[in-house]
C-alpha cells in the first residue's frame, strides 16, 4: 500500500518572491513608482518603499530598477524534516 503525502504549502514550499529596497543604491528617481504605483511608493528620505510585494512581483520585481536597488530576498524553507 502506498500513501500520498501532500504537505501544506506554507511549511514546505517557497511561495512567491519577496523584495526589499536597498537604500544605499536607491537614488530616489521614482521610475519604479511611475511603473508600479500599487506596489511601491516614495518613502521617507526620498527613497522607494515597497507597499505590496505581490503587486511588485506582477510589475516585474527587481527589473523595475535599472540601478539594482530592488533586490530579491532569499527565503529559506521552514520544514526541517526535509532539509
Ligand atoms: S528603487 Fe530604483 S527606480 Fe525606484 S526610486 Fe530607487 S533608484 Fe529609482
Amino acid at each position: 500500500m502506498t500513501y500520498k503525502v501532500n504537505p501544506p504549502k506554507s511549511r514546505h514550499q517557497f511561495e512567491g518572491g519577496a523584495w526589499r529596497v536597498n537604500k544605499e543604491k536607491c537614488v530616489g528617481c521614482g521610475a519604479c513608482v511611475a511603473v508600479c504605483p500599487e506596489g511601491i511608493k516614495m518613502g521617507k528620505g526620498g527613497k522607494a518603499e515597497i507597499i505590496n510585494q505581490e503587486k511588485l512581483e506582477k510589475c516585474g520585481g527587481e527589473s523595475l530598477c535599472q540601478l539594482g536597488a530592488i533586490e530579491k530576498v532569499q527565503q529559506k524553507k521552514t520544514c526541517k524534516s526535509h532539509s
